[in-house]
């Protein structure tokens, strides 16, 4: 369809190496990816899923960049504790005697709740998600083969001794000092930094999720899980393991020693590790035991369209925290509100997408993939978007198959989504839009016939509904719901 002059190298910042490196997959013309899913004891809040549209960001990327994409989310429904140091209970069993509900009721409840926000933020589909407790027979097998040279058993579960690999912690950057005054939560562990890979049932508890291994009846530890999933279905090594900034001190760590001693090598499993910073809400409205927290639906009941927290995410780059506010978010719905406008008009002006001569477009074609290729730089790559649309000159069709290419790596369903789509409009909200939109037609008449009274009374009756009529509005909003 276009001929981006794409001659960047694909350049990513490897947290190993501390460097941006060029990529170069592992199997010509593939790229498989490995991102740490969500703990489904609770809902994901926003900062959660900016680790998933940044995962997907990269992906779309390597699309573009005309790699097959092999992409693997994993689900936790078992083995993550309260703690990422391997202290504390298991998040799902916690929540389930709580909540006195079954453990697989509650997975079920936040997968699926997770994956409508997957769905809203136009994340793609990965080719698996895939369940660790699908896994454990797997994991049972990937600890037996390490078991002998690097794990010790304790009355409490089966550890693995981290000083049995090379350079254990070589990626962790915070962890390399707070691991060493880590408290060494359970007696007999030979090295503050060793992990439980099996932790037994204790003596005369049960569990509701347990399995029967060579180590007592227990579960598996949480870390276990994504290097027996990494490997299971993509093989060592792969191209990318992905994950939240957190990732980088204990559990990507952890990983990658496990790994090491799967395959008996140094390498650690994956050639590049990836980490998203964090979104940070002063609000304290992120924390999951808050109550109601800041999640998608919650933005959604105010009104506010998903995909344009997806475009405040691609705003900032995504080694950068991101300060979550609502005006941030307001302004990136503004802006997504203008790209959809301008986009309509295009399509209004071409039949169809064409393809893309023009050399103006050929060369911002050129500069949205430097853009990208330069460690996902979203953010330059959404004023390359603009550019493009500023080109009033160019043909119509050629500037909607730029825009075309540009989202497919932007995913913010440019040419799908209408501009009613975008109205402010609260869940909440009671006045039906046919009746806003008839009496602001009345009272564009009323006004036509200079009949003021009318005019202003209707004008109270909407603004008493919550409607705050824009007169004179920029982006041509007629109204909208207040929040
Ligand atoms: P969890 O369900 O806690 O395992 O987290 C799911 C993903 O979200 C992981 O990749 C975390 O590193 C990531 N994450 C957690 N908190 C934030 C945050 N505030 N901003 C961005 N990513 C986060
Ligand atoms: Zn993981």
């Amino acid at each position: 369809m276009t001929s981006a002059p794409d001659t960047a190298p694909l350049m990513l910042f490897n947290s190993l190496t501390r460097s941006l490196e060029p990529f170069q997959p592992v199997h010509a013309g593939e790229a498989r990816v490995y991102s740490c899913g969500p703990t489904v004891y609770n809902y994901a809040h926003l900062g959660n899923m900016r680790a998933y549209v940044f995962a997907d960001t990269l992906g779309r990327v390597l699309s573009f960049k005309g790699y097959k994409l092999r992409h693997i989310i994993n689900i936790t429904d078992v083995g993550h504790l309260t703690d990422d140091a391997d202290d504390g209970e298991d998040k799902l069993e916690k929540a389930a005697a709580e909540r006195a509900q079954s453990i697989w009721d509650i997975a079920r409840h936040y997968t699926e709740a997770f994956w409508e926000d997957v769905r809203a933020l136009n994340i793609r589909q990965p080719a698996e998600w895939s369940i660790a407790t699908d896994y454990v027979p797997k994991m049972i097998e990937f600890a037996k083969s390490i078991a002998d040279r690097h794990c010790y058993e304790l009355p409490s579960g089966l550890y693995f001794d981290v000083s049995t690999v090379s350079d254990y912690g070589s990626l962790a950057r915070a962890a390399t000092e707070a691991g060493e005054g880590r408290i060494e939560a359970v007696e007999g562990k030979r090295n503050a930094q060793d992990f439980a890979i099996w932790r037994k049932t204790p003596e005369g508890e049960t569990r509701q999720m347990e399995w029967d291994s060579p180590w007592g009846k227990g579960a598996p530890g949480w870390h276990l899980e994504c290097s027996v999933m990494s490997e299971a279905l993509l093989g060592f090594p792969f191209d990318i393991h992905t994950g939240g900034i957190d990732h980088r001190e204990i559990h990507h760590p952890n990983e990658i020693a496990q790994n090491q001693a799967f395959a008996c090598s140094h390498g650690s499993g994956a050639r590049f590790w990836m980490h998203n910073n964090f979104l940070i809400d002063r609000t304290g409205k992120m924390s999951k035991s808050s109550g109601e927290f800041l999640r998608l639906p919650l933005l959604m009941a105010k009104g506010i369209h998903p995909l344009a927290y997806r475009l405040m995410c691609l705003q900032a780059h995504y080694r950068s925290e991101l300060e979550f506010s609502w005006d941030n978010l307001l302004a990136a719905l503004t802006r997504l509100k203008r790209l959809v406008m301008a986009v309509a008009a295009l399509r209004g002006q071409a039949e169809m997408a064409g393809t893309v001569e023009h050399p103006r477009l050929q060369q911002l074609l050129g500069d949205f993939a430097s853009a990208v290729s330069d460690d996902l730089n979203t953010a330059k790559a959404l004023t390359v978007l603009d550019d493009v649309l500023a080109q009033k000159k160019v043909d119509a069709g050629q500037r909607l198959a730029a825009v075309a290419a540009m989202d497919a790596v932007l995913g913010l369903n440019l040419l799908a989504l209408e501009r009613a789509d975008l109205r402010l409009r609260p869940s909440s909200a009671t006045t039906d839009e046919v009746a806003i939109e008839h009496r602001l037609k009345l009272r564009k008449e009323a006004r036509a016939d200079k009949n003021f009274a009318a005019s202003d009374a209707l004008r109270d009756e909407l603004v008493a509904a919550g409607v705050e009529v824009m007169d004179g509005d920029p982006l041509g909003w007629e109204w909208r719901i207040e929040v």
